[in-house]
């Protein structure tokens, strides 16, 4: 049996959309990926068609469009994103697109996005994640650092990762921190915060008596001496 393998170069520089759609199904995993590609470089003449690819019955092409859309990042694409992250029942179609989103980088994304942190796939929730990361609102902090408690290890690592990418200014309202070892009853304090995100996760000791608390919890206000004003 002869297997056909279509020339990705000649069909992008034809601006073949339709072709190219129909190499995203292609058996060979490097040719989906160089079609995907291919109409990222296409572009906007390519969105509509790829939108519309969103809601194939192949779940393939489903997913590979997501994939070119995260390559041409027009926010046009960005609410049939959302359905297919809320929607897909394919995991693979869901995750990417998480990941697109990501790409696009819009905050209209965020509470979707927050909400696929809690999606019944761990890819899914990996990608959500990253793509937290990526749009970088502080809005997405808490529910990164009830992220960074996930089992699976490349949920736990994508949530820190987005959490330092997020970066230390959305941490700057939280100040002063004063809290009190509920052990032994001293009060801490300090500079803690000029670890930036990264002192939000692991745990953090107490200075008098040794004993350790999850970092989320003593800098998300679980122990502070005084209730810290709520903001607006
Ligand atoms: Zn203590």
């Amino acid at each position: 049996m002869i297997f056909f393998k279509p020339n990705i170069g000649k069909m992008l520089n034809r601006q073949d959309v339709e072709g190219l759609i129909k190499a995203l199904k292609h058996k060979d995993y490097r040719v989906p990926r160089e079609a995907a590609k291919a109409l990222g470089e296409i572009g906007v003449p390519a969105l509509e068609r790829l939108i519309q690819a969103l809601k194939d019955k192949d779940k393939d092409v489903r997913t590979r469009a997501t994939w070119a859309l995260g390559y041409i990042k027009d926010a046009k694409a960005l609410e049939a994103l959302i359905q297919a992250l809320k929607n897909d029942e394919i995991e693979y179609v869901r995750g990417g697109a998480a990941s697109a989103l990501g790409e696009i980088g819009d905050t209209i994304a965020l509470e979707p996005l927050i909400h696929a942190l809690k999606d019944k796939d761990e890819f899914v929730r990996e990608q959500a994640a990253e793509a937290l990361g990526e749009i970088g609102d502080a809005r997405a902090v808490e529910p990164l650092i009830k992220a960074t408690r996930s089992r699976v290890d490349e949920v736990r690592w994508a949530a820190e990762d987005a959490l330092e990418s997020i970066g230390k200014p959305a941490v700057e309202p939280r100040r002063p921190l004063r809290w009190r070892c509920p052990n032994c009853s001293s009060v801490l304090g300090g500079d803690e915060f000029s670890q930036g995100w990264a002192g939000y996760v692991g745990t953090v000791t107490c200075g008098v008596c040794g004993k350790q608390y999850p970092a989320a919890d003593v800098y998300g206000g679980k122990y502070d001496v005084q209730p810290r004003k709520r903001k607006g």
